[in-house]
């Protein structure tokens, strides 16, 4: 496996897998890996001759009063589970690689990046968005993989590369999660013991929703029912439970078109986000 930080490096690498016609995979991760980023690398090693994963912790997403600083990070772990996992090469740029001296450009995505997450953590998506719009300029992959478990943020790098005509197929990877049902996170070292015990009845009752969902309940009920199984099961603060269009993310309103149960809720230090389909 090859690990590289500059994008000249990086670049030559790539040229000459591109010259000999292969087809080019890459997973993005901010690192402290888990079983979660192991099975996009897995579907980008069936879809791609030459698999591509990035290792950068991007402050640009991150407030100054998030964790930026506390992020979870040990390369040295990261680069063993990239190589047992069969990743050909590993960017793991310094900060200047990406943000050079002078850097001001930004990518915003409007309509669905303002919503839920974007409401919530309003400079969160331009981040990301600005991040993989230059990781993806320079890594220039055939196809990205990135997983449900950031359900909203699939979402707006779908849009981000219609809108931006970026000849990139993006792949979905399903959610994995504990065996008691937590989605994988890296942020789940902030939970202490005894709340990761509490921690698996957020994916509980969003199962509970989306199967009163179709059994044809409401589901603003549901979602407020739910938000008081959580606070009751020692939640937090809610930032949203909901029932959204799964494409749109607005309010599921047609019955027939495919539905998305989303929540974000704290849980002592940690904030976990969490999402099933209807
Ligand atoms: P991160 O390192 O947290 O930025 O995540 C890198 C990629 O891994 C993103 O595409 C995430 O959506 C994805 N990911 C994180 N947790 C999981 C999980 N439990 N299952 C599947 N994909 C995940």
């Amino acid at each position: 496996m090859k690990i590289v930080r500059t994008c000249s490096e990086l670049r030559a690498l790539t040229s000459a897998w591109r010259q000999d016609g292969l087809r080019i995979g890459f997973v993005p991760t901010m690192g402290a890996l888990h079983a979660g980023h192991l099975s996009l690398i897995d579907i980008s090693r069936q879809q791609a001759a030459r698999t591509i994963a990035s290792l950068f912790v991007n402050p640009a997403q991150f407030a100054p009063n998030e964790d930026f600083a506390a992020y979870p990070r040990d390369e040295s772990r990261d680069m063993a589970m990239f190589a047992q996992a069969g990743v050909d090469l590993v960017y793991a740029p310094p900060v200047e690689q990406i943000y050079p001296q002078g850097h001001a450009a930004s990518i915003t995505i409007g309509g669905i990046s303002e919503i839920l997450e974007g409401e919530i953590r309003p400079q969160f998506f331009s981040g990301v968005a600005s991040i993989v719009t230059i990781l993806f300029n320079q890594v220039q992959p055939d196809l990205a993989v990135f997983g449900e478990k950031d359900y909203q943020q699939l979402c707006v790098i779908r849009k981000l590369v219609r809108d931006l005509h970026m000849p990139i197929e993006i792949i979905g990877g399903e959610t994995i999660r504990e065996t008691c049902g937590l989605a994988m996170s890296s942020r789940n070292k902030y939970l202490t013991d005894c709340e990761r015990r509490q921690a698996p009845a957020l994916y509980r009752t969003l199962c509970e929703i989306a199967r009163g969902v179709r059994t044809g309940e409401n589901p603003d009920q549901l979602c407020e029912l739910a938000a008081n199984t959580l606070s009751e099961t020692g939640f937090g603060k809610l930032d949203y439970v909901t029932v959204r269009d799964a494409v749109t993310l607005r309010p599921h309103a047609e019955p027939g078109r495919p539905a998305r149960v989303l929540a974000a809720t704290w849980l002592g230090k940690a904030r976990l986000i969490d999402n099933v389909a209807v």
